[in-house]
Parts: structure tokens; C-alpha cells; sequence
């Protein structure tokens, strides 16, 4: 299929400087695409505690030129999920699904700078946000308006403004947007801790309650606590160092360390929100799409939100130019729904099982986990990654102008 008239002359707008936002940025710039990019935050805050960038994801930024520098991101190595008796139900390491790409643990702030430095100009709008949308089917516009009182018209809008996307409310409407509690809340922070960090990525189970902790590069430690609890029950004051210590302490040898230099850690930062997701999928409609937690939010129990909104950004960059512009939406659908759903689905299962009520059940749980061959193991890693890494190769032809693209391909 020859490149469409629109592929250098439309004018895009992303709403959202997020993870997705700047990778469809830095994509669909790639292709060509004018891009316009705004962002409720006023500064570039050093925002969030780490991340996991999983071989699916590390696959496209290569194919879209974003480098991590070295000194920012801690292969992942061995990983472990501990059972309740410290010992392990799985544990594996990335290099046995054979994928020529690394999994990398990286500290939320340094993510997002490589990929504003990868974006480029023009910059990111800061202080902007978006309040409505408008869709003028005769004149195939679409009209933003901001809270700054400024507004203007767009051939194409991407809502990649996170789990309480304003614009997928305007698409969609609030039923559409509401929030699925997973009956889970979560703590995040990040310490220094040189004498600290394990060589193992660990995730502690315990009834009702779970501990991860994740080496960081440069001496730091990501250490995320999950709780059950009914919705909204930590309350104010629940990122409280203090109260956070006593809640935990105990829970695994390797955590409590940490919740020490956390308390003695000057201007130490605790994130707390309950897990979430939206049980809807939607990609948009028309000449508005929707990508990343925009879209699909989902909780992080796989570790790969942030990886499909990345594979979404790279997937409608490889749809630029190939289908009629009040298509992408459709297609974006048609080629990314089955991929994102079943991992929305896993991610939210593996949460429920990891919090499964009762001792019988658990040491049932428990067992069948620990039954499970090596291989079948190494088959699920790679079964997750590999459709994110055919993306890529498929992406870096493309940009590459390799006569091997095709745009055919379904990233299941
Ligand atoms: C505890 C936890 C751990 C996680 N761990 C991982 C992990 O290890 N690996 C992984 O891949 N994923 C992980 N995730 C998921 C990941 O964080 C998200 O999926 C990812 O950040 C989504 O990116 P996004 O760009 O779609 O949305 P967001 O990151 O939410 O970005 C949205 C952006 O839009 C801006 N915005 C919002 N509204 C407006 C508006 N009206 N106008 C303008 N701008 C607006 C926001 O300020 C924000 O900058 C985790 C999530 C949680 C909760």
C-alpha cells in the first residue's frame, strides 16, 4: 500500500507527556508526522518510583533510536516470586526466553528523560490541559480546547492521558471510564541503598499482602507493598513512613532494611494508590485515538502496562500513512485488541491469586505453582514478549524503508 496524502500534512495532537505520549511522539515524528504534544503538569517533576522496561518494550525503543543510558537501568537478571515459607514458586532468568533484548529495571525519572531528549523539538506544551474535545465530521477536525483558555484544530487527536483520560471521556462518556478496584492498594518508593540491593529481582507473597523488591542502578532499591483492603481504607496520611514501617517490617529479611533507610532517607517520597484498571478497552473512534492506560488501563501485576502503551505507539507509527486517517482508530483496534486483552486479563488474574484467601487454598495454589516444568515457564515469558519484539523488527524496517515491511501483521 503506497503512503497516503495525510502522512506529512496532518496535524497531530497528543494529549499527555507520559510514557505513551512521548513514545508516539518520538514515533509518529519518525514517519514524518507534524506533532503537536501538551501536558497538564507545569515542570518536568521527577515523578513515580521505578519500572520494569520488559524485552517487548526495550525491542521498540531500540527500533525508535531511544537509548537508556547505560548508567540508568540494572538488567533484571534472576528473578523469584517467594512464597509465604520463603521459598521460591518460580524464579527464572530473562536470558532463558532467548530474546536478543533486555529487561531493565529503571528509575521512573530517568525513563522519562530519555525519552523527552529522544522527542525532541517541538517540546512538550507544560501547563496544558486539555478540558474538551469537539469532532467536526464535515470539516474532519478535531477541536481541543485547554484549561488556559487556548484551544485549536487538529486532523487527528491521541489521548495518551493515563487512567482518567479526559479525552476518552469525551469520546466515550464517564460509564466508559469508570475504574475497577482489584480490592488491592499499593505503596511504591525508591532507596538508596548501595549495601542493599539484591541480585535478585524478588516478590514476596504473603497472605494478603506482597513485597517487591527490585535492584535499581547507581545504589538505589525500587521497593513496591501491595495490601488488600476495601477501597479508599488507607485513607490520608497513608504514605506516612512511619505508619508504612509498621505495616511491613517483618514481611521478608530483604524488605526490612530498606524500610529503615526509607524512614532515615531525608526527603524520601512514598507513592500510594490502589490498583486499578479498566475493564473497558477502547482504542477510539474516528479521529481520535486512544493508547496506553488511555485505553486499556491495567493493573501492574504483569509489569507491562507501560509496555503496551509503548507497542501502541510504535504500532500506529507503523500504520502511518497506510490507512485512511479516520482508520487508525479501527485499526489500531483490529491489530492490538486480542494482544493488550489477554494480557489485561492475565495481569489482573495473577493479582487475584497472589491475595488468594484461606490456607488450604494457598497451599493448593502454592503446589500447582511449584509443579510447573521449568519450560512451560520460559514458554509464558516468551509467549508475552515475542509479539512486542516482532513489532519492533517490523517498525525498525519500516523506518528503515526495508522492502521486508509489511503492514499486515496482527501483534498477538
Ligand atoms: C504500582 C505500579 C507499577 C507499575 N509497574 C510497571 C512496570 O514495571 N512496567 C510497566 O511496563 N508498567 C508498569 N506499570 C504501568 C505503567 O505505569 C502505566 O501503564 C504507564 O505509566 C501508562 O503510561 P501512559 O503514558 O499511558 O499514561 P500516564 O503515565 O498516566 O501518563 C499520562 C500523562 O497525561 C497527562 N495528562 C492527564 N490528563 C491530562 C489532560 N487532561 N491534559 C493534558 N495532559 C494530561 C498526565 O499528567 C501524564 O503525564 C505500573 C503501574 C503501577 C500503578
Amino acid at each position: 500500500m503506497g503512503e497516503r496524502d495525510y502522512a506529512r500534512d496532518a496535524r497531530v495532537l497528543i494529549v499527555g507527556a507520559g510514557i505513551g505520549g512521548l513514545t508516539a511522539a518520538i514515533a509518529l515524528r519518525r514517519r514524518g508526522a507534524r506533532v503537536d504534544i501538551v501536558e497538564r503538569a507545569p515542570t518536568f517533576a521527577p515523578l513515580g518510583a521505578g519500572i520494569t522496561v520488559q524485552p517487548n518494550a526495550s525491542a521498540v525503543l531500540e527500533a525508535l533510536g531511544v537509548s537508556l543510558p547505560e548508567g540508568d537501568v540494572c538488567p533484571i537478571g534472576h528473578v523469584a516470586m517467594i512464597g509465604a515459607d520463603g521459598r521460591a514458586l518460580v524464579e527464572g532468568t530473562i536470558e532463558s526466553a532467548a530474546l536478543p533484548h533486555p529487561s531493565l529495571n529503571i528509575r521512573r525519572p530517568d525513563l522519562q528523560r530519555a525519552l523527552i531528549e529522544a522527542c525532541g523539538a517541538p517540546e512538550v506544551q507544560r501547563g496544558r490541559e486539555l478540558v474538551s474535545l469537539e469532532l467536526d465530521a464535515r470539516a474532519a477536525k478535531v477541536t481541543a480546547r485547554f484549561r488556559d483558555g487556548a484551544d485549536g484544530r487538529w486532523d487527528l487527536v491521541i489521548g495518551a492521558d493515563g487512567i482518567h483520560s479526559a479525552v476518552r471521556a469525551a469520546l466515550l462518556g464517564a460509564p466508559a471510564c469508570a475504574p475497577r478496584y482489584a480490592g488491592q492498594t499499593c505503596w511504591r518508593f525508591v532507596v538508596e541503598a548501595p549495601e542493599h540491593v539484591p541480585s535478585t529481582t524478588i516478590e514476596r507473597w504473603s497472605p494478603g499482602r506482597r513485597a517487591g523488591v527490585v535492584p535499581l542502578s547507581r545504589g538505589g532499591v525500587y521497593v513496591f507493598l501491595v495490601e488488600s483492603a476495601p477501597r479508599g481504607t488507607p485513607g490520608p496520611g497513608s504514605a506516612d513512613i512511619d505508619r508504612l514501617r509498621a505495616r511491613f517490617t517483618g514481611l521478608d529479611a530483604r524488605l526490612d532494611p530498606l524500610l529503615e533507610r526509607l524512614a532515615e532517607q531525608p526527603g524520601a517520597r512514598v507513592h500510594h494508590g490502589d490498583l486499578i484498571d479498566l475493564p473497558r478497552l477502547s482504542f477510539g473512534r474516528g479521529r481520535v485515538v486512544l493508547i496506553g492506560d488511555a485505553a486499556h488501563a491495567m493493573t501492574p501485576n504483569m509489569g507491562q502496562g507501560a509496555a503496551m502503551a509503548i507497542e501502541d505507539a510504535g504500532a500506529l507509527a507503523l500504520l502511518w500513512g497506510q490507512v485512511p486517517l479516520d482508520q487508525l482508530a479501527l485499526e489500531l483496534d483490529r491489530r492490538r485488541r486480542a494482544r493488550v486483552r489477554e494480557l489485561h486479563r492475565r495481569s489482573w488474574r495473577i493479582g487475584q491469586v497472589a491475595h488468594t484467601r484461606g490456607p488450604a487454598r494457598r497451599w493448593l495454589r502454592d503446589r500447582l505453582i511449584r509443579s510447573l516444568p521449568q519450560r512451560a515457564l520460559e514458554r509464558g515469558m516468551h509467549a508475552t514478549w515475542a509479539p512486542g519484539v516482532a513489532l519492533a523488527r517490523e517498525l525498525r524496517d519500516r523506518l528503515e524503508g526495508s522492502p521486508r515491511a509489511r503492514s499486515s501483521a496482527n501483534y498477538r
